[in-house]
């Protein structure tokens, strides 16, 4: 039976013109500045964001901390969603590493930001209070479903941050989802932040990587901090490389997954017990099964051959470029197959 791997967009393997680039690649020291492959990439993904430079990270929660690093002074405050990915599931680096103090705002639905509680959370100059350095967003928005947020809701933040003279840091690791969603270049939702950091491992399909994009002399910063957290890599072209061609041929057909994520969602909805939460806008499906104790149901999806995650008390489902329309009717079909289970062997005893 071939399994299929609905647990994230990290698990896609690179396409035969990545590994082609990658072969084929002009390589040199990075530390040193001397890898024309990633300059060519950071080149690429600066202009994409429509920022002054870029810098090439190993992962979306290098660019996360760097950037954060690069934004405060260690004793700062930075505030963002109380379901944003950097709270939840960067491990406490900002705080761990960076000395930066996390101040969490609630996320509606939508991922948005209440940008009330954002003007009331902002520290005035008092001798007693630590400095507000940062304002986090996070688009599309993980825990909240893979939503999307639009330039107004990006454009509304970023003016409550103005007012308060903090810079704005967005979390894009998905932000081409939420770019090809709304029909959109990238650069009209990065516009709205002083710095963007955006992953290559995930629906762009490459196999390591993230970008941190910003002025000039932001990413300078963030250049030297990337070296401090033990990012500088060599020969990073290797990488570069597959960034490269994601650039170029991996953005649009997000809109694939997404149609996927649709379909999926539709039949598992037609199922008994099953509801979404809520119904999908890019690649990532949530719900709940009724009925079910959530191990258990997992348990048996693996046993199935359809591999997804729990996250904050509901199912996981991504679609990918590993995924076509034949693995989401396949699916559907097992976890079908599931919920018909005797109810005698259903439950945890
Ligand atoms: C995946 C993700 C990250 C972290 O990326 P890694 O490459 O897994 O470290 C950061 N933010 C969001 C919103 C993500 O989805």
């Amino acid at each position: 039976m071939n399994v299929i791997d609905l647990r994230s967009d990290t698990v896609t393997l690179p396409t035969p013109a990545m590994y082609e680039a990658m072969v084929s690649a002009p390589l040199g020291d990075d530390v040193f500045g001397g890898d024309p492959t990633v300059q060519r990439l950071e080149k690429a993904a600066a202009g994409a964001m429509g920022k002054e430079a870029a810098v090439l990270t190993a992962s979306g929660t290098m660019s996360n901390l760097v950037a954060l690093l690069s934004h405060c002074e260690r004793g700062n405050e930075v505030i963002l969603g109380d379901e944003s990915h950097i709270l939840h599931y960067e491990v406490g680096g900002a705080f761990a590493l960076g000395g930066l103090g996390l101040r969490p705002v609630p996320n509606d639905a939508q991922g948005r930001l209440d940008l009330e509680e954002v003007g009331r959370t902002v520290r005035g100059s008092d001798v007693h209070w630590p400095r507000t350095g940062l304002l986090c967003v996070e688009n599309t928005h993980n825990r909240c479903g893979g939503t999307v947020l639009t330039e107004a809701d990006l454009e509304a933040a970023s003016e409550v941050a103005r007012k308060y003279g903090l810079p704005v840091h967005l979390d894009g690791a998905r932000v081409f989802n939420a770019a090809v969603a709304l029909g959109v270049p990238a650069e009209r939702l990065a516009r709205h932040a002083d710095s963007v950091a955006f992953s290559l491992c995930k629906g762009l399909a490459c196999p390591i990587g993230s970008v941190l994009c910003g002025s000039g002399e932001f990413i300078g910063r963030a250049r030297r901090y990337r070296k401090m957290v033990g990012g500088g890599m060599r020969q990073a072209g290797v990488i570069a490389a597959a960034g490269i061609v994601a650039l170029e041929a991996m953005v649009e057909r997000l809109a694939e997954d997404h149609e996927n994520a649709r379909v999926l969602a539709e039949g598992l909805s037609g199922l008994e017990g099953i509801e979404l939460a809520p119904p999908p806008q890019t690649n990532l499906v949530f719900f709940t099964v009724a009925g079910w104790d959530l191990g258990h149901f997992m348990q048996r999806t693996w046993q199935a051959g359809v591999l997804c995650l729990p996250e904050g008390g509901r199912i996981r489902m991504v679609t990918h470029y590993g995924i076509g329309r034949e693995e989401v009717e396949e699916a559907v079909a097992r976890v079908r197959k599931v919920l018909a289970a005797p109810p005698g062997v259903r439950r945890e005893a």
